[in-house]
């Protein structure tokens, strides 16, 4: 079905309405335009781009959050469920659509070639050194740690990343996913450090992990050993469909891997939905899952083993309260690394500049100018949003954005 067709089967005011009770934005549209040229002089040199990167080391700028979007054309790694396909499901074939026009892969046939053109597009208005790393994406496993494609949305084999990876030497670090009830686990992630992973991304809602099982802690000792970190999702989940197991994401989960020394990165900083409160006791009461990220950045055993992406945190549907104190929170930028989530930036109505200059985190000129990064390459856009926005005298310090330092270890 074309644009047009699609949009009138669902009506552009009842998205509309939708989006505006979502919290989304339709100031930018409702698609990425995709703009094929390259970003224009004076926006490469305006004074925003060259006030962004100043103090920030881009050699040291590693985007640690950008997934790989695909159907699997080219017998590339990566799967999508059937169901995303279907018109019997309109909310996720609604959602494949947004994701990969966010990434400008709508040319049947060679989609997962044209997410790796694209993003190398969007990685040329980036300063030499500057990096972003590849996320792959386990399958749902069940309890027996059996491999479930009906309870999977999505999965990005590692081999893909690594080889993707490989394929962008100059700009690209990879990831790797794997989940850690496979009876191959161990050995998968040994094939992963020599391959050249930096870190293990989980989403535990949606590919069935709980952090605080027992039957993760082989696979945790072997992360502390491999010096690997674990960058796992926290807070409600939107984008991936999947199993329902949302609770799986509770930051509070993420002891288990603290205590036998893992460093763990919680991607959003749990900056959306609400949790259980266990630490009070079973049956305790939700409250916000950024409340539950923020207690234990606040401990001070976890101090050198607890980390925060911002990947996400300016979205129009995240709270603003966590912005706030993101921004805030000087003592903890040591503790937070720059991710994009890339291609989410380019899922027009998920942003909103407007709500920014209302809420004064930046000025009428700056949001036109970032609309205007934007329409050509959303990948900057992240950066230099984030890079721009001050409440209350608090910017992201240039540390938050030179992620490298974590995967490196020389934190
Ligand atoms: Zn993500």
């Amino acid at each position: 079905m074309d644009r047009r067709a699609f949009l009138s089967t669902l009506g552009l005011s009842a998205l509309g309405g939708i989006a505006a009770g979502c919290g989304l934005s339709l100031e930018d549209g409702l698609f990425n335009p995709c703009l094929a040229d390259p970003l224009p002089k004076r926006l490469l040199d305006h004074e925003m781009v060259r006030a962004a990167w100043e103090g920030v080391n881009p050699s040291r700028f590693w985007d640690c959050h950008v997934h790989i979007a695909g159907v699997g054309d080219g017998g590339s790694g990566v799967w999508i469920t059937p169901r995303m396909k279907s018109m019997l499901h309109p909310w996720q074939n609604l959602q494949r659509r947004f994701y990969l026009n966010a990434a400008c892969t709508e040319t049947e046939g060679s989609v997962d070639e044209d997410f790796v053109r694209r993003l190398a597009h969007c990685l040329n208005a980036f300063p030499a050194g500057a990096k972003v790393m590849l996320l792959a994406f386990d399958f749902h496993h069940d309890a027996t740690g059996a491999r479930r494609e009906d309870l999977s949305a999505f999965a990005v084999a590692d081999r893909y990343a690594a080889g993707l990876a490989q394929r962008l030497p100059e700009r690209a670090e990879w990831i790797c996913s794997i989940h850690p009830y496979r009876e191959d686990g161990l050995e998968a992630l040994d094939w992963a450090k020599k391959r050249g992973a930096r870190a293990v991304k989980w989403l535990p809602s949606a590919m069935g992990v709980d952090p605080a099982s027992s039957r993760c802690d082989e696979f945790y000792d072997a992360l502390v050993r491999l010096n690997l970190p674990l960058l796992t999702h926290g807070g409600g989940e939107q984008a991936v469909h999947g199993g329902s197991l949302q609770e799986y994401n509770n930051p509070l989960r993420l002891r288990r891997p603290l205590e036998r020394g893992v460093r763990v990165i919680v991607a959003h900083c749990a900056s959306l939905g609400k949790h259980e409160d266990f630490d009070r006791g079973a049956g305790g009461f939700r409250v916000d899952a950024f409340a539950l990220f923020k207690r234990l950045m606040d401990e001070p055993r976890y101090d050198n083993l607890f980390y925060g992406d911002i990947s996400s945190v300016t979205q129009a549907n995240r709270t603003e309260p966590a912005l706030a104190m993101l921004l805030a929170r000087s003592d903890w930028h040591r503790r937070l690394i720059n991710g994009s989530d890339y291609p989410l930036p380019g899922v027009m109505p998920l942003y909103s500049m407007r709500r920014f200059v209302e809420q004064g985190y930046l000025n009428e000129a700056q949001a036109g100018v970032l609309s205007e990064i934007r329409r050509f390459n959303p990948l900057l856009f992240d950066f230099i949003l984030k890079r721009s926005l001050v409440q209350e005298g608090q910017r992201f310090a240039p540390v938050v954005f030179e992620s490298r330092r974590l995967f490196v270890g020389d934190v």
